[in-house]
């Protein structure tokens, strides 16, 4: 059997689009762009990269980004003051700041200080506590973007036996609460778990979050399973998934290109989730936008 390949590129492009027209409406109805900051802490050149990738995103969507960089010797007080004044600012509707960040600087504080109705990487405690409470808030935008694949694809969610492996704040738990959301039956894998490779033989869907080169071979894989690869690894032949490719697609029913599947969604939720704050912050009940 060979896996239908998600095209991530494509749903991201659509994602944005979606973007694009409520970010229109948005100005029509308020007067002014959504707003997103990204504040980068130090010249990490893959941070850049990432922090130049959103900005540009958030511009070619109709919204106002921000870079804001600081010396890679800021202290917590300082950064502290300068998400207090964009808590303050009521043209900034997001920020977020570009992970990770020096030694000295504490990302639970960051969570906890930038405030959640702008926190549109959804990784503060009240955006998760929503994220459970299933309440309006900022979902973490990778495993939004999971979904949307998931959804895009036709993989039939309700009922289905989900394997998460991975339990990061960033991947693995909030995509696991969206799985259960959905009516999947989750389980969620990780460092300590026997016996991983029958574990996963098990799942109808299998979303790998490790960060280990090809790790899922296909003998992990159920046929007709839907595999979803959000590993980022680079190797010296170049960049690779948690899932080895080539073998898998042979077996699974879905399956994810890296690149082009989970990475491209994440910014476009990105912008989804800058464009959801600006609505609730408006303190609009009309916004019908993008959903997962
Ligand atoms: P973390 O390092 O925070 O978490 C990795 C998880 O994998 C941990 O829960 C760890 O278990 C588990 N793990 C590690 N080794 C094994 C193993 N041998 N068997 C089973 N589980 C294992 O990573 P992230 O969640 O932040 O990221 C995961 C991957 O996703 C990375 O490659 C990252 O680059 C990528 N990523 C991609 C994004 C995208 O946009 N596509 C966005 C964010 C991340 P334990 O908890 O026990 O240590």
């Amino acid at each position: 059997m060979a896996a239908t390949i998600i095209d991530g590129k494509a749903v991201a492009a659509r994602v944005r689009a979606e973007v694009a027209d409520g970010v229109a409406a948005f100005i029509a109805a308020h007067g002014r762009a959504p707003g997103l900051v990204g504040i980068q802490v130090g010249d990490d050149p893959a941070s850049e990269l990432y922090q130049a990738g959103k900005a540009r995103a958030a511009d070619e969507v109709g919204m106002i980004s921000r870079r804001v960089t600081l010396p890679g010797a800021t202290t917590q007080a300082e950064l502290d003051a300068i998400i207090d004044d964009l808590n303050a600012d009521p043209g900034v509707d997001g920020m977020l700041v570009q992970l990770p960040v020096p030694d000295q600087l504490s990302e639970p504080l960051i969570a906890n200080r930038i405030h959640p109705d702008k926190d549109v990487d959804g990784f503060s405690p009240i955006s998760l506590g929503r994220l459970m409470r299933g309440e309006p808030g900022s979902v973490p935008c990778t495993p939004q973007g999971v979904m949307r694949l998931l959804r895009e694809g036709g993989v039939p969610l309700e009922g289905a036996h989900a394997v998460v492996v991975g339990r990061s704040l960033i991947v693995g738990k909030p995509q696991s609460m969206l799985l259960l959301a959905a009516h999947c039956t989750v389980t969620i894998a990780h460092s300590r778990t026997r016996d991983l490779p029958a574990l996963c033989r098990q799942a109808d869907i299998l979303v790998a979050a490790v960060g280990r080169p090809e790790m899922v071979r296909a003998d992990w894989v159920r046929p007709g399973a839907a595999v979803i690869d959000v590993g980022i690894n680079r190797t010296d032949d170049g960049l690779r998934g948690d899932v080895a490719f080539d073998d898998v697609a042979a077996v699974a029913g879905w399956l994810t290109p890296v690149p082009g599947g989970v990475g491209p969604t994440t910014i476009a939720y990105l912008l989804v989730n800058t464009l959801e704050a600006a609505w609730r912050r408006s303190g609009s009940d009309s916004y019908q936008g993008v959903h997962l």
